[in-house]
């Protein structure tokens, strides 16, 4: 599936639907074990530490640091043209787990590793909210 302007549209599955029902709603859901008590990103149905089915939905403070980061100047598909120059970056969430994410709200050559950053959402269609993350001032 893809938007009007031919970028991809993540499907929500069974796993995933509470993550982007979160997105809609502005808040960022992760998940965390009944068990160990482990946070993790990407939704799973199980525990990737112990296995326990276990697991909960809550949301996450939104605040998150760079981890590594690239510039994208050359777009994928013929859909980014008009958006390069833009960062794809990981992030480690306060939480723990790491997601991929596009840092926006600033130009390119400010982020740098280290970068307090806080997500925000972006309408992708009337469905998808896709979460991303600016400069966390303060
Ligand atoms: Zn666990």
């Amino acid at each position: 599936m893809a938007d009007p302007q031919g970028k991809p549209v993540p499907a929500p599955t069974r796993e995933t639907l509470p993550f982007w029902e979160g997105c809609r709603r502005g808040e960022l859901m992760i998940q965390r074990c009944g068990e160990c008590g482990h946070f993790q990103f990407f939704p799973r149905l199980y525990c990737a530490r112990c296995m326990s089915e276990r697991v909960d939905w809550l949301k996450a403070s939104g605040r998150a640091e760079v981890t590594s980061f690239t510039i994208v100047r050359r777009p994928v598909s013929a859909a980014f043209a008009a958006d390069v120059p833009y960062v794809v970056a990981l992030v480690r969430l306060e939480e723990g787990p790491t997601m991929m994410t596009n840092i926006v709200g600033c130009p390119p050559e400010r982020v740098a590793i280290g970068m307090a950053v806080e997500a925000i959402f972006e309408r992708l269609t009337d469905e998808i909210m896709l979460p991303k993350f600016r400069p966390r001032n303060g």
